[in-house]
Formats: C-alpha cells, sequence, structure tokens
C-alpha cells in the first residue's frame, strides 16, 4: 500500500517508514522538520511541508494516489502544552484537521492516528482499557482526544475511517541501532538516564517518590517503538478488510516504577546512575497501565519486546551507536 506518514521524520515515525518498507508498502514521508531528522527517514520519498500549509497538502495528496494517511506529528510535551494551550490546540488538533480535510478532499478513505494515555487523565480504573472515561488533564491531552472526536464525526459524515492508537510510554529504538530517540530538548525517562549512564548528565531527577505505590515512584507501561509500528500495521490491514473506526490501547499491560527503570538501565549499561529526587511534575498520574486486550483480540497484537532490559537495551545501542545526537 502507498501511505503517507506525516511525520515519519520524528522518533515514531521514522520507525514506521522503516517497519513499512520492511513489509513491502511505500511509505513517503510528510515531514516540517521543526524536530524531525531528515537523516531519520529510512527510504521513501521526502516531501517538506507542513501541516498549517493545505494547499501544500492537497497537493502533495493529489499528486500520488494514497492507500491511508499515518498521522504521527504532534507537539509532546505535557508541561509545555499547560504554558502554550495555544501552541497545542492550534498544532495537534486545528492543523490536524486541516490534514483530515485534505484527506477527504482527496478521496483517501483510511487515516491511522498517534493518540496517547494522556486522553484518560487521572485513572479512575487500573489497567486502562478503551471504556476508560476520557478526561484529559492537560492541553496535550485535550488535543488528541479532540482529535479522536472529530476522527469519529469525519467517519458519520464523510466516510473516513480510522484507527486511534493510545501509545502509554513509547520507548526502545530500532533493534538494527539506525534509528532511536532524539527529542531536543530530551523529557523522556529513559534516553535521560542513559545520558546520565553515559556520563551526559550528571544524575537522573527522580520526580516524585511520595505516591502511593510500592516504592513512591510513578509506576508507567513501556511499550517497545517496534511493537507500536507493528500495530499500526495490523491496523492498516484492518482498515484495508473493510472493518470499522476503531480506537485500541497499546501498552504491555506491565507497569515499572521511575525506580525500577533506573535499576534495569544500570544492569543494561553495567554503569551506575546517580539518582537526585525531586518534587513531583505537575500532571503525573500515579500509576498508569494499559489494558490492550482490544488489540490482542481484534488485530492479533502480541508485543515481540515486552521486557523493560530488552527496551532499554535497544535504547542503549542507539545512544552508543550516535554519539552526535545525544
Ligand atoms: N521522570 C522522572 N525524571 C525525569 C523524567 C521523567 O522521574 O527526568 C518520570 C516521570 O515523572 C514519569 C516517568 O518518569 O513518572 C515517565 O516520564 P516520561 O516523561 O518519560 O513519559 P510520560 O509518562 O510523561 O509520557
Amino acid at each position: 500500500m502507498k501511505v503517507l506518514v506525516v511525520g515519519g521524520a520524528g522518533y515514531i515515525g521514522s520507525h514506521m517508514v522503516q517497519t513499512l518498507l520492511d513489509a513491502g508498502h511505500a511509505p513517503v514521508t510528510l515531514d516540517n522538520l521543526s524536530s524531525g531528522h531528515r537523516d531519520a527517514v529510512p527510504g521513501g520519498e521526502f516531501i517538506l511541508a507542513d501541516l498549517a500549509d493545505r494547499s501544500a497538502l492537497d497537493a502533495a495528496l493529489a499528486a500520488q494516489s494514497f492507500d491511508a494517511v499515518m498521522h504521527f506529528a504532534s507537539f509532546i510535551q505535557v508541561g509545555e502544552s499547560v504554558r502554550r494551550p495555544d501552541l497545542y490546540y492550534r498544532n495537534n488538533f486545528a492543523h490536524t484537521l486541516n490534514l483530515m480535510d485534505a484527506a477527504v478532499a482527496a478521496g483517501v478513505k483510511r487515516f491511522i492516528f498517534s493518540s496517547t494515555a494522556a486522553i484518560f487523565g487521572e485513572p479512575v480504573a487500573v489497567p486502562i482499557n478503551e471504556g476508560h472515561p476520557n478526561a484529559p488533564i492537560n492541553p496535550y491531552g485535550a488535543s488528541k482526544a479532540m482529535v479522536e472526536r472529530a476522527l469519529a464525526d469525519y467517519d458519520r459524515a464523510f466516510g473516513l475511517r480510522s484507527v486511534c492508537f493510545r501509545y502509554f510510554n513509547a520507548a526502545g529504538a530500532h533493534p538494527r541501532g539506525h534509528l532511536g530517540e532524539r527529542h531536543d530538548p530530551e523529557t523522556h525517562l529513559i534516553p535521560l538516564v542513559l545520558q546520565a549512564a553515559a556520563g551526559l548528565r550528571p544524575n537522573i531527577q527522580v520526580f516524585g517518590n511520595d505516591y502511593p505505590t510500592p516504592d513512591g515512584t510513578c509506576i508507567r507501561d513501556y511499550i517497545h517503538v517496534m511493537d507500536l509500528c507493528a500495530s499500526h500495521l495490523q491496523g492498516l490491514e484492518w482498515l484495508e478488510q473493510g472493518k470499522p473506526s476503531q480506537a485500541f490501547n497499546l501498552g504491555n499491560g506491565s507497569g515499572f516504577s521511575v525506580l525500577e527503570v533506573i535499576r534495569a538501565a544500570e544492569e543494561v549499561t553495567g554503569r551506575s546512575v546517580p539518582v537526585v529526587h525531586a518534587p513531583r511534575r505537575d500532571g503525573d498520574p500515579a500509576r498508569l497501565v494499559a489494558d490492550a486486550a482490544l488489540a490482542r483480540d481484534l488485530l492479533k497484537w502480541v508485543p515481540r519486546y515486552p521486557r523493560i532490559e530488552a527496551i532499554v537495551a535497544d535504547a542503549w545501542r542507539f545512544h552508543q551507536a550516535h554519539p552526535a545526537s545525544r
């Protein structure tokens, strides 16, 4: 299938381009390179364009016949979204409407969207399944929930069928070592812990040690980026088979505390990671763990890299191979 991968120069998008290439599909990356990297796109055509530019989107979608659009391009920092909701609603919601409108205008019928566990807000039940109420507590989560809602309405009105994947904590890197996480600034736990292990930062700050969890630190469900990409291929098949729009939660169903992740990183790297305890970060629920039974049942999705050590080991391999991108 010919697939437009929007945000294909970013962390998850670049792994998706590789996954599509490996599966024999034809990805075309569209990215504005605001945070992505041109050299991260592992193959296929590249279009430099911004989601704000509707005519550029129309031109890209009119130039060839796409079987599907996959949308990975968004701002991802929860704290920043609280300070600058304008950026998040505009980029993550309004600009996504541009893309959806352009897809409808071009006659594209399938849309796969990167959503997030942040749409659920403070969980009322864990593990979190698709029946959990949507109650985002920050503009990042709200902007993604708004896209999910708009996609449901576009399906009814315009026949644009979609799959929304709510990622829990995306982590890891391509096992071949050529693709990985390169955010600037980096805010995510695993790359920061690995930078500390490599001596590139003096320590790792642990945000809060008084949560109601066994060791007092937050618990998250870390899911390997390759497992996320595998689910997208299955989502593509799901839509190709004419099945209805559907949202899926994606995680391993097992949670690891911040201190457990640090211990896993020490084990994998063979280095010690100095820990500094810091205040809680705003908007961090104590425990986020996915119930991904629906994806397992309907898509036959089975994570191949569920072990936290394997996730950290792949991230470490990329980190060591790419000193320039640390
Ligand atoms: N975290 C931390 N120190 C850091 C970065 C993150 O203690 O320098 C914690 C954070 O509070 C959360 C977990 O690590 O409990 C995962 O955070 P991350 O930013 O990686 O992902 P998020 O859960 O925000 O999607």
